[in-house]
């Protein structure tokens, strides 16, 4: 009789999910966990990693993959501490036989597959683990990931000609049971009481919900039921409401639905409504996605430093500083800007902006304030409820102007204003 256990990260989903798949498919006893992560402060702001925007979120997506996983026969073991000692205790006491994870992208991550690694190496423990994030799967590249083009077009125009890029995996119907005596544990309160804490604010257009029913709803209506998607292109860099663009982030951001599943109905619905540069757009979108994912992977913790991925801090005004009183202003939507404010209110009140809104406030951020824009990069990881580490470090290298193709992003926000809020509504609507 074969253990497994799996791992669950940021792919809380059972459809298209090899780590799952395979888990399955080797066991005969499984046991799912979800380790609950730590509710640690920011290193260059003094700010919690997690807003309660982000806590609700995660807590509907593992409630959801609970439920799934009951539907199936087993259930989902939550553990809070740390994964490094969960795992192996867990397996000691249950003699698992095989260790199911997801590979993530970025540095901290990374590092922490690398020492569960290696303490299952130490206890003669083995394991497999899989890639289930991106569209195109690494083993799918057409260059070796050191090789990975500086500039998107590029990257875009190699996988591209891989079509299909990615197939989804079928779900399994069944899971095997979990041993015998396992318990999950319960949430603790301080999460809980965190998200309890989220009040729907009035203006907020997305009433956001976590978990794989939901992020599979939000799919099927912006395709299906609404038909969006035919004019993603003309609207996405609106500003205001639920459809001028996807709002696929928050789920893509915890797995609740993968990218190939999205790429699939996206290509079915070409094939049986209409296909235009709108539906075309809507996968160039998730290649960007895809690319800084390989950013992440291949530039390690450089990402996440000062000089970013060109490691050329003479890239960056000399004046970066880390002053808490403009960053304050800044968070709080009370900078000599009305756009940004409106912007930084948003993300405030709801845990969401615009990727318009985003390009402005970071671009401000760096080269108007002159901070650090780890700052501006911690704050967004904090607030925002689909925070992507590769996306979101990978973005602010980019308009911080060391990221892949290191010109200059500088928005001039007073006419970006004039241009996408041209009757000031957007403003108005979070500055009253
Ligand atoms: C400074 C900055 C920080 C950002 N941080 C994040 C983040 O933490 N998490 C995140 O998912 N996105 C991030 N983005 C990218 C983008 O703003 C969001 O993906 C998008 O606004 C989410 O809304 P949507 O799902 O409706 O997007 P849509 O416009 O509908 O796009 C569809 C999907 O394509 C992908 N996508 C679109 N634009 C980008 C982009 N520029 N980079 C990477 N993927 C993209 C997303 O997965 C998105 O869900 C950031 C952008 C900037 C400028």
């Amino acid at each position: 009789m074969k253990t497994g256990l799996v791992i669950f990260r940021n792919d809380l989903r059972i459809h298209d999910n090899e780590t799952l798949v395979r888990a399955i498919e080797f066991s005969d006893v499984l046991i799912p966990i979800f380790v609950l992560p730590k509710l640690d402060i920011h290193t260059h702001i003094p700010h919690p990693r997690r807003s309660n925007f982000r806590i609700k979120f995660l807590l509907e997506s593992i409630s959801d993959l609970d439920q799934s996983l009951r539907r199936m026969g087993s259930q989902l073991i939550i553990r809070t501490g740390d994964l490094e000692q969960i795992v192996p205790e867990l397996c000691l006491e249950h003699s698992i036989d095989m260790v199911f994870f997801s590979q993530l992208a970025c540095w901290e991550e990374t590092t922490e597959e690398q020492s569960i690694q290696s303490i299952l190496d130490k206890i003669g423990i083995s394991y497999r683990s899989y890639h289930t994030s991106t569209l195109v799967h690494p083993a799918d590249l057409p260059f070796p990931l050191e090789e990975l083009p500086p500039v998107f077009t590029h990257f875009r125009k190699a996988v591209e000609s891989n079509e299909p890029l990615a197939v989804a995996l079928p779900k399994k119907g069944r899971c095997p049971s979990l041993p015998a005596g396992i318990e999950s544990e319960s949430i603790p309160l301080e999460f809980i009481t965190l998200a309890n804490s989220v009040e729907e604010h009035y203006h907020s257009a997305v009433a956001w919900k976590g978990g794989e029913q939901e992020g599979i709803k939000q799919l099927t209506e912006y395709l299906w039921i609404t038909d969006r998607i035919q004019t993603y292109k003309e609207t996405r860099n609106q500003l205001i409401g639920k459809d001028f663009s996807s709002k696929f982030s928050a789920y893509l951001s915890l797995g609740c639905i993968s990218a190939r599943l999205i790429y699939q109905q996206v290509k079915a619905y070409e094939k049986e409504r209409v296909a235009n540069e709108s539906s075309y757009w809507l996968i160039f979108e998730l290649l960007w996605r895809d690319y800084f994912f390989f950013i992440a992977k291949k530039h390690g913790r450089n990402l996440f430093q000062f000089s970013g991925i060109q490691q050329k801090s003479s890239l960056l005004q000399d004046k970066q500083a880390k002053d808490l009183q403009s960053f304050d202003k800044w968070r709080l939507g009370e900078t000599e800007d009305d756009f940004v404010n409106a912007n930084m209110k948003e993300l405030l009140l709801t845990g969401y902006m615009s990727n318009r809104g985003r390009q402005n406030v970071a671009s401000y951020l760096v080269h108007n304030l002159g901070l650090d824009w780890r700052m501006g990069a911690e704050w967004f990881e904090t607030m925002l409820i689909d925070f992507d580490p590769a996306s979101n470090y990978g973005n602010w290298n980019y308009v911080a102007g060391i990221g892949n193709d290191p010109r200059s992003r500088i928005f001039n926000t007073v006419k970006q204003a004039n241009d996408y809020d041209p009757l000031g509504e957007y403003r108005r609507l979070w500055l009253g």
